[in-house]
C-alpha cells in the first residue's frame, strides 16, 4: 500500500487493505520454517501532526510453519499491533532507506509513503524464533524417527554411542 505524503490530514484516516507478502517467502532462509500467505490483512489507522506522520493498526494472517522438532507443517494466525512514527529526513537520505532508530522513529524522503517494508518488518518480528507445532513437542527419536508425540521410541539408545551425541548436540543447537 502507497499512500501520498498529501493525502495524510490531521484528522485521522481508516484504510483496510491487503498487504502482498508472498515475496517473503523468496527472502532469506526464513523459508526453511514458515511458509506466508500472499496477503496479510491491514486494518490501519493514519493521520500527522505537523510534519511527522503516525500510523497505528494491526494485522492478521495465517502462517504456515515447520515445527523445528517433529518435522510438521501446522497454520498458526500471527496478529500483531503495531505503531510507528515516520518525520521528515532532515539530510534526505537516499529515497526509500529506512534509518530505525531505537525510538521506533523511521525517516521519509520522498512524497509518498510505502507501507510495505513496515509491514514486512511487523510480520517478521511477530513470528516465534523457532516454529514449533506445540510448546510441548516431543520430536522425532534421533534413531528410529519416531514421533514421540504419537508413539514411544521402541529403539534402546546406547548413550555411549558417538552418533546419538552428534545428534544430541545438533537438538541442542536447534
Ligand atoms: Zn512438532
Ligand atoms: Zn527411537
Amino acid at each position: 500500500m502507497i499512500i501520498p505524503v498529501e493525502q495524510i490530514t490531521e484528522p485521522p484516516k481508516r484504510l483496510r487493505f491487503a498487504e502482498s507478502i508472498e515475496e517473503l517467502n523468496h527472502a532469506m532462509d526464513l523459508v526453511r520454517d514458515y511458509r506466508f500467505p500472499e496477503f496479510v490483512d491491514v486494518d490501519l489507522v493514519y493521520y500527522r501532526s505537523g510534519r511527522e506522520l503516525f500510523f497505528e493498526g494491526r494485522f492478521g494472517a495465517w502462517v504456515e510453519g515447520h515445527c523445528g522438532r517433529c518435522l510438521k507443517s501446522y497454520s498458526f494466525a500471527l496478529k500483531k499491533n503495531f505503531a510507528f512514527v515516520l518525520t521528515p529526513d532532515p539530510l534526505s537520505r537516499k529515497k526509500g532507506e529506512l534509518d530505525q532508530s531505537e525510538m521506533g522513529l523511521s525517516f521519509y524522503a520522498s512524497k509518498e509513503i510505502n507501507l510495505f517494508p513496515f509491514i514486512r518488518e511487523q510480520v517478521l518480528l511477530a513470528l516465534p524464533t523457532r516454529p514449533l507445532c506445540e510448546e510441548g513437542c516431543h520430536g522425532l527419536c534421533p534413531s528410529c524417527g519416531a514421533d514421540l508425540n504419537l508413539e514411544p521410541c521402541r529403539c534402546a539408545v546406547s548413550p555411549g554411542d558417538p552418533r546419538m551425541s552428534l545428534f544430541r548436540t545438533l537438538k541442542l543447537n536447534q
